[in-house]
């Protein structure tokens, strides 16, 4: 026998007699209705349903994507700090060695105003003597022209001025001729010596063949930088260590 989806009541034959066959005769429901009725809410619980695993699903996927973003955008601040740093130490080399560069002969013509120290270098002051003769064609480089050889002896002489007076003599062939002063120490004339030495192979390319310099006998000594030949002369010497 029939019973009732609502109230559960079970139909029996004896109902028929007062109630339709399609009506409840506890409740009064109509069972087709109230069936429909149930299998409604059944189809709105499944939409329900599959909607909330839905959002379920989604938020699952916003949660793991938020996450994802998170990290990427992090890598991607650093990878962007790296590069903003790496670009900061190139510019900031290059600016150094822009500012360094025009500093190079600002120092010499400082020190060409200023009296000049034996302890300057003679590539040093490369800047200074061709400030101070600026009517002159010689490059920075004393080796690379003709000229070299004035050049160093204006630079031994701006440099060494104090300690060591420079000159080239000779008709033919150039001589580099050096005298010592009364201020000149031993240390000092070996720091010349050793300065001419350092430009010995510019001097001879600029035709300077003979290096004269006084002896410890009081005399010059002589040597050509062609033979490697050593020679004194008669010509006495103001100033030499007699040791
Ligand atoms: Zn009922």
């Amino acid at each position: 026998m029939k019973q009732c989806p609502k109230c559960k009541y079970t139909r029996k034959s004896s109902d028929d007699k007062f109630t339709p066959l399609t009506e409840c005769p506890s409740c009064g429901v109509i069972y087709a209705k109230y069936e429909r009725f149930l299998e409604q809410q059944r189809e709105q619980q499944k939409a329900k349903q599959k909607d909330a695993e839905d959002t379920e699903k989604t938020t699952q996927q916003k949660a793991s994507i938020p996450f994802k973003k998170k990290y990427t955008k992090r890598l991607m601040c650093v990878i962007a700090a790296f590069g903003v740093i790496i670009i900061f130490y190139i510019v900031g080399t290059s600016q150094n060695n822009k500012s360094y560069a025009p500093q190079a002969p600002k120092h010499s013509y400082s020190s060409s105003t200023s009296k000049p120290s034996s302890s300057y270098s003679a590539s040093k002051h490369s800047y200074s003597s061709s400030a101070s003769k600026p009517s002159s064609s010689y490059s920075a480089n004393p080796y690379s022209s003709s000229g070299a050889a004035e050049k160093v002896v204006s630079i031994l002489n701006i440099s060494y001025g104090n300690v060591c007076h420079a000159e080239l003599t000779g008709i033919f062939s150039k001589t580099l001729k050096i005298d010592w002063t009364r201020n000149t120490v031993k240390l000092h004339a070996i720091k010349v010596l050793a300065e001419i030495g350092s430009v010995k192979k510019g001097l001879y390319k600029d035709g300077v063949r003979y290096f004269q310099f006084p002896n410890n006998a009081g005399t010059y000594n002589v040597i050509d930088w062609k033979t490697g030949q050593k020679k004194s002369t008669s010509e006495r010497a103001k100033y030499y260590f007699s040791d």
